[in-house]
């Protein structure tokens, strides 16, 4: 099998059913045209599981909602990163993740998960899923299934655990969670009759650095509008795994009506013929701004993956483990609090002052006052989302002139 980086041009699209094309034309269009009306009968009855595929069939295109070449085609690719079975795209990285929880949740269940989590997770979490009856546990960095069963015995839930949801590197301060202690966690409130799947937000280190599935993630989630995405002009999301849960998921989506869209998934497989050195580049320009950082007398302590081992002999471990990069996102604690951190974001020129990541120009921001403004105080205290902490995503520039405007921002700190 060839490396991703090969496929990225070509895998899953034939230019002689689209006028020799070298690339996927846009398929701007709501519905197909079938031949006859048996072939119509005919896609019908796979579409809505009727019937069984034959393995030579392929699916019948029917309307936008079920199935598009753009998307199928950006969908195909995406499982190759991982080698998975299958993926499922999205108008949305909350949508990728509200479908595949309330697919996996049902109604009076709960769902175990990591914390802290993006904050429109934490939202939908606390906020829509008790609606349905459905209850969360947050688990802690480093936790046992010992204690995880301890916990949620006081609240009598042993039997109601359904599946166990993580994000690695935490946002924003980049703290590492083991996949593989999240699986066993997982696994030991399987039952006969119940699998507890394993679902792992990516975002921050996949799919060129990070394959949780590799330590037993059942189901892996993007928001695409990041690294996948890279280029700051598409909102979407994504989730790879086996057939069997993708299809599920893909069955909610039909009726939710959250797919990605024709212009949005060929915008997608355009960023995707890049993503490796993109995400290759990005990473590299960032330990040389980590370690700029590190050194500057007015930042306290710097939070990346290539520092892990000073953090905890834990985190030391995964990072070896579960990453081959230390990544592009990262952290730091300026001396002082929101003042002197407003002073150097004001005094950014090329750095841009704006949430969301992993695009190829560099971002910063405030995550007390801007991404985790809705995060209590406590849960703030607790994961180190201080008043003193600025979030870097680092871009396509060139190192020498993003530290040269770090250098000039930093100056004006206290000045
Ligand atoms: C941005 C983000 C999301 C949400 O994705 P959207 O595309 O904005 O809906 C989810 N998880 C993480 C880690 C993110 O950074």
């Amino acid at each position: 099998m060839r490396h991703p980086e090969s496929e990225m041009m070509s895998f899953g699209y034939d230019p002689q059913l689209s006028e020799g094309s070298i690339k996927p034309p846009i398929f701007q269009t709501s519905t197909f045209v079938f031949k006859t009306a048996e072939e119509g009968k005919r896609f019908f009855e796979v579409a809505y599981g009727l019937r069984e595929k034959d393995p030579a069939e392929s699916v019948g295109l029917i309307y936008s909602r079920l199935n598009n070449p753009n998307l199928e085609i950006l969908e195909d690719r995406l499982t190759l990163w991982e080698n998975c079975e299958a993926g499922a795209v999205f108008e949305s990285g909350m949508a990728a993740i509200s479908t595949t929880l309330l697919e996996l949740l049902p109604p009076g269940s709960v769902l175990i998960h990591s914390a802290p989590v993006y904050g429109g997770t934490d939202h939908f979490i606390h906020h829509v899923l008790p609606k349905y009856g459905i209850d969360a546990l947050a688990m802690y960095p480093g936790e046992t299934v010992d204690t995880v069963k301890g916990r949620l015995a006081e609240h009598g839930w042993e039997n109601r655990v359904a599946a166990v949801y993580i994000e690695t590197p935490a946002n924003p301060t980049t703290e590492l969670i083991c996949v593989k202690n999240a699986k066993s966690i997982a696994t030991a409130f399987e039952t006969g009759e119940k699998e507890v799947p394993l679902i792992v937000d990516n975002t921050y280190m996949g799919p060129v650095f990070s394959k949780p599935t590799q330590f037993g993630a059942d189901l892996v989630l993007y928001s695409a509008t990041k690294y996948i995405g890279g280029h700051s002009d598409v909102v979407a999301g994504a989730a790879v795994g086996s057939a069997e849960l993708i299809t599920r998921i893909k069955t909610l989506r039909t009726f939710l009506g959250n797919m990605g869209s024709p212009f949005n998934s060929w915008l997608l497989l355009r960023s995707m013929e890049t993503l490796a050195v993109r995400m290759e580049r990005q990473a590299a320009t960032a330990e040389a701004v980590a370690d700029y950082l590190k050194a500057h007398p007015k930042v306290e302590k710097v939070h990346y993956l290539k520092y892990a081992h000073e953090r905890s002999e834990r985190e030391g471990r995964i990072l070896d483990e579960q990453y081959s990069s230390f990544g592009a996102m990262m952290a730091f604690d300026i001396k002082g609090g929101e003042k002197q951190a407003f002073q150097f974001l004001n005094g950014l020129k090329l750095f841009k002052l704006a949430v969301s990541l992993g695009s190829t120009e560099s971002l910063a921001e405030h995550p007390a006052t801007m991404t985790h403004a809705d995060v209590s105080a406590e849960d703030k205290a607790k994961h180190g989302v201080s008043e003193k902490l600025v979030r870097l995503s680092v871009g396509l520039e060139h190192p020498e002139d993003l530290i040269a405007d770090l250098e000039g921002a930093l100056a004006q700190v206290g000045a």
